[in-house]
C-alpha cells in the first residue's frame, strides 16, 4: 500500500520570464513501512517535492495524496491539523528545544497535543535510539548525533503516517551519521514506520529501501535495494 503518492505534480516558482518550474510533472509514490531516499543534484526538486508531499506548499496542478486524503482538496487550516497529527519531520540542523530534557523534547508533540506516551512505544522508541543515561541531558549536553536522534524521536513519538527527513546526516561526521541512518532503517524493519530522507549523499542513501532521483523537476529514475556503488 501507498503512504503517500504525487501524480503529476506541477510547481513554478515566481511568474513570466522570472517563473521557475521547480517540478514538472513529477510523480512519485511512497510505500508504506518502508525508506525512501530522494537523490537528485541541486536544484532538481527535491525540497519542493517533499514540501509538496508535506502539504506544505501550494502546488499549480497534479494531485498529493496521504493514504485516502487529497491534500489539494484541503484548506491551509485542514493541511496544518493534518501535519500536526499525521507527519513527522527532522530537520538536518537538529531544532531541539534547548531549555527542555532530551526526555521532554521527544514527548513534546505528545505533550503539545494533551496526550500521555504509549508507555512501551515509549521504552521502545527510548531503547532503539539508544541514548541510555542522557534521556534527562539538555541539548547542548550532548553530541550532534545524540541530539538527531532525539530529533527523530520527536518525530516518530506520535507515531506519524509519514516521517520526512531532510538531510537528517548534512551536520554530522560520518560515524555519528552511520548511527543516525542505522536507526532509521531499523525505525522502518522493526517499528513498520514510513520515513521520507532527502539527500545528496550515496551512502545515505544506500541504507534505504528504495531511492527516487529527480533531475529538473521530474522524476527519471527509481531504484530497489540500493548500494552507495548503484546510487552513484
Ligand atoms: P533541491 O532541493 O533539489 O535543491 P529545490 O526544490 O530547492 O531543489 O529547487 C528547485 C528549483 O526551484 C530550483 O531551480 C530553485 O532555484 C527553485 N526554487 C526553489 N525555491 C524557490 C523559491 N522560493 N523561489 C524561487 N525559486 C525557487
Ligand atoms: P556520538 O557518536 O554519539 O555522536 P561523539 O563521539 O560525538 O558521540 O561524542 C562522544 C561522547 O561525548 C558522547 O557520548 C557525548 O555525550 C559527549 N559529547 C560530545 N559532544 C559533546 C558536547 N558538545 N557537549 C557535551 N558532551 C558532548
Amino acid at each position: 500500500p501507498a503512504a503517500a503518492r504525487a501524480v503529476d505534480v506541477v510547481k513554478t516558482y515566481g511568474r513570466g520570464e522570472a517563473a521557475v518550474r521547480a517540478l514538472d510533472s513529477a510523480s512519485v509514490t511512497i510505500p508504506s513501512g518502508r525508506f525512501t531516499a530522494v537523490m537528485g543534484p541541486s536544484g532538481s526538486g527535491k525540497s519542493t517535492l517533499v514540501h509538496a508531499l508535506a502539504g506544505l506548499d501550494h502546488i499549480d496542478s497534479g494531485r498529493i495524496l496521504l493514504g485516502n486524503t487529497d491534500l489539494t482538496t484541503l484548506s491551509e487550516r485542514e493541511r496544518t491539523l493534518l501535519r500536526r497529527e499525521r507527519l513527522g519531520f527532522v530537520f538536518q540542523a537538529f531544532n531541539l528545544v534547548p531549555a527542555l530534557t532530551a526526555a521532554e523534547n521527544i514527548a513534546l508533540p505528545l505533550t503539545l497535543a494533551g496526550r500521555r506516551p504509549d508507555p512501551a512505544w515509549r521504552a521502545e522508541l527510548v531503547d532503539m535510539l539508544g541514548l541510555g543515561g542522557r534521556l534527562e541531558h539538555r541539548p547542548a549536553q550532548l553530541s550532534g548525533g545524540q541530539q538527531q536522534r532525539v530529533a527523530i524521536g520527536r518525530a516518530l513519538v506520535a507515531r506519524p503516517d509519514l516521517v520526512f527527513a531532510d538531510e537528517p546526516t548534512g551536520n554530522l561526521d560520518s560515524r555519528s551519521g552511520a548511527a543516525v541512518l542505522a536507526f532509521l532503517r531499523d525505525a522502518t524493519r522493526s517499528l513498520g514506520q514510513t520515513i521520507v530522507m532527502v539527500t545528496h549523499d550515496p551512502v545515505a542513501a544506500a541504507y534505504a529501501d528504495q531511492v527516487v532521483f529527480l533531475s529538473d523537476g521530474r522524476v527519471v529514475d527509481e531504484l530497489a535495494a540500493p548500494t552507495a556503488e548503484s546510487v552513484l
